[in-house]
């Protein structure tokens, strides 16, 4: 099957279908995108599948959930223009670290810096080194750039990812990332809702809607309250009140929580375990893969912190295409366009060591060696702890990572042979013990959009149990969750849509497992040992293990690279006169 695709072409065309007006009018916004390229038109005023439909509308309008009896829900494309993030304090205070690089003195010899792993982190501190005025040299062990965002292209020219990808109003150093490689509009802003099935309702959905009127919290406690089908009044009462200590807490109270599952959390404040089950679950599993039996309680405050003290803070947005390419490179052009070098295929074997117990050199699986002022490691935590070396093992620094450990989880991809209409131009909450979210990406993805068929991206957690068993049991499993969500077009014995083909990528160590008291063995990206780096998602940083956290981890790794350059020089011209020979 080889899909249509319409990437950067006719998606940007404005159109005069039916609809469009109401739409407009009900979502309150201009939208800036529709998802129909102009020579797909014809083919989806005929199909029975899509169509721009104002049914749904109302019903999101009246804040009501989706009723099956009421019609089938029709699947309405639509994007919406980039919120306004410039005038958060935190968007300014990414914007100022973003211009400490760009403002700092240029370097009389600039520093080369060995970086191993291309995942953003990676990126981000070549990317900021580059600014800098530095050399980086990016050494990258796969040949796809991205790391936990890499992409592959299957031999139809679908593409296939690592993880289904959600970038956030509260991403700032995303934002800013964005803004200065000149690509906002690759983002595709979504609609401020959230949207959960309903398990107890197959093929039903529930919404928290926020409305664009109100500032932040008030639109996040609007969103709350409005909703009366998955938490009760006085569920909704008594989580409020169990949330109390950390609003009048901050900051303070929020770590101190890092001791809890969110679960005994829960219990603790006397929150009610439908409250748990209803929202609690989800949100653990889209968090870090798993339940909240097992999450640390400060990962779901920290995030409750981030996206609903903005406005903007929860609104989503989908990347317009493949990561690698629409991410990954804009960067890399950038690193090379400032002298810096991104090499794929160069696998760190080992950190050779001098004397005094610094970096030598980064020694590759190809036997060469590369040496530079100073080393970063921006891999996942569970390949430093490999190469850690064994002088550096009992430091405490490195003997905490132990603690950290990556969450199995699978990413699944299904094509089927129809247009699914029980969905929606949006992230989706499955709620199925098995599934975490998911998307129609032949919706809400530009390069992936097709207008006659659906291709289902969901993230399949926790995995612990699935990531050994093979593709076709994960299929099979994630059909039978499916025939729930879809129940008119989906059986899981595909008597209904039938499974054109898929793909399943499985990462059986992504993200670090946020269990309690981990934060205090996150570590610094600056080292104890002199020369050496860490960045990387799971390195201290006020974000989750999340894409926002990596790119802040890269910038905060260059900052101490810059701030380190005195010492760093003096260390290389030291190396350099003691290798010349003395004359006699
Ligand atoms: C299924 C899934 C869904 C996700 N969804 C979201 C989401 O919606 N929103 C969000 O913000 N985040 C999400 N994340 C998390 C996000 O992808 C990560 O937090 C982020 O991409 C991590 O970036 P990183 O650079 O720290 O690490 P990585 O991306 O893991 O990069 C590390 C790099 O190091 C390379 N490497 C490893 N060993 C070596 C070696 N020996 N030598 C050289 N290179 C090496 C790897 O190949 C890799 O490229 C998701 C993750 C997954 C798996």
């Amino acid at each position: 099957m080889r899909r249509q695709t319409s990437m950067d072409t006719g998606c940007l065309s404005s159109m005069n279908i039916t609809g469009t007006s109401q739409a407009r009018s009900f979502a309150g916004q201009l939208p800036t995108h529709r998802c129909f390229a102009s020579s797909s038109i014809q083919a989806l005023k005929s199909s029975q599948h899509v169509s721009f439909g104002v049914k749904s509308l109302v019903l999101r309008n009246k804040g009501k959930r989706f009723r099956r009896r009421l019609g089938a829900l029709q699947v309405v494309c639509q994007d919406f223009p980039r919120p306004p993030l410039e005038n958060t304090i935190n968007f300014l205070e990414a914007g100022q670290l973003s211009s400490f690089f760009r403002n700092s003195e240029q370097p009389t010899k600039p520093l080369q810096v060995v970086i191993a792993g291309a995942g953003l982190a990676g990126l981000s501190t070549a990317k900021y080194l580059a600014d800098a005025g530095h050399k980086p040299i990016l050494l990258e062990a796969r040949d796809v750039l991205g790391g936990k965002i890499a992409a592959w292209k299957d031999e139809d020219g679908d593409w296939y990812e690592t993880g289904l990808h959600i970038f956030f109003g509260a991403y700032p150093n995303i934002q800013n990332l964005f803004g200065e490689l000149g690509i906002n509009d690759r983002l595709q802003w979504k609609e401020h809702s959230m949207i959960f099935a309903m398990p107890n309702k197959p093929g039903e959905f529930s919404r928290f809607d926020f409305p664009e009127t109100l500032p932040a919290p008030l639109n996040g406690i609007w969103a709350i309250l409005r909703n009366n089908e998955m938490l009760t009044w006085p569920e909704k009462v008594k989580f409020a009140l169990g949330l109390l200590p950390a609003m009048v807490g901050g900051q303070a109270y929020v770590e101190a929580q890092d001791g809890f599952t969110v679960s005994e959390w829960m219990k603790k404040q006397g929150v009610p375990d439908r409250v748990n089950d209803e929202v609690f679950i989800a949100m653990s599993k889209a968090l870090n893969f798993i339940n909240p039996d097992e999450l640390s309680m400060q990962c779901i405050l920290i995030a409750l912190n981030r996206f609903l003290q903005e406005k903007h803070g929860s609104k989503m947005a989908f990347l317009d295409g493949n990561p690698p390419e629409r991410l990954c490179m804009p960067i890399v052009d950038h690193v090379r366009s400032l002298g810096g070098e991104v090499r794929l295929n160069s696998r760190i074997q080992k950190i050779e060591l001098n004397p005094d117990g610094t970096v030598k050199h980064f020694a590759l699986t190809d036997g060469t060696q590369i040496t530079g002022d100073a080393y970063v490691f921006a891999t996942p935590v569970d390949i430093l702890k490999l190469l850690v070396p064994q002088e550096w093992k009992e430091i405490s620094y490195f003997k905490k990572l132990e603690k950290l450990v990556g969450v199995p989880v699978i990413n699944v991809h299904i094509w089927f042979d129809r247009k699914l209409k029980n969905t929606y131009d949006h992230l989706l909450f499955s709620r199925s013990s098995l599934l975490s979210v998911y998307a129609d990406m032949s919706v809400t993805c530009k390069e992936y959009y097709d207008p006659n068929r659906s291709m289902l991206e969901l993230v399949f957690a926790p995995a612990e149990e699935w990531v050994g068993r093979s593709d076709t049991e994960i299929i099979e499993a994630t059909m039978q969750e499916l025939a729930k969500l879809f129940p008119d077009e989906i059986a899981a014995d595909q008597s209904k849509a039938k499974i054109l083909k898929y793909h399943v990528v499985k990462t059986p160590r992504s993200v670090y497992k946020t269990i309690p008291d981990c934060e205090p063995c996150r570590p610094l990206q600056r080292s104890p040992i002199e020369g050496f780096y860490l960045a990387g998602d799971y390195t201290k940083q006020k974000y989750l293990a999340s894409m926002e956290g990596a790119v802040l981890s890269g910038k905060l790794c260059a900052q101490s690279v810059v701030e380190d350059y005195k010492m760093l020089s003096r260390r290389s011209l030291k190396s350099l006169q003691s290798e010349v020979p003395v004359a006699s």
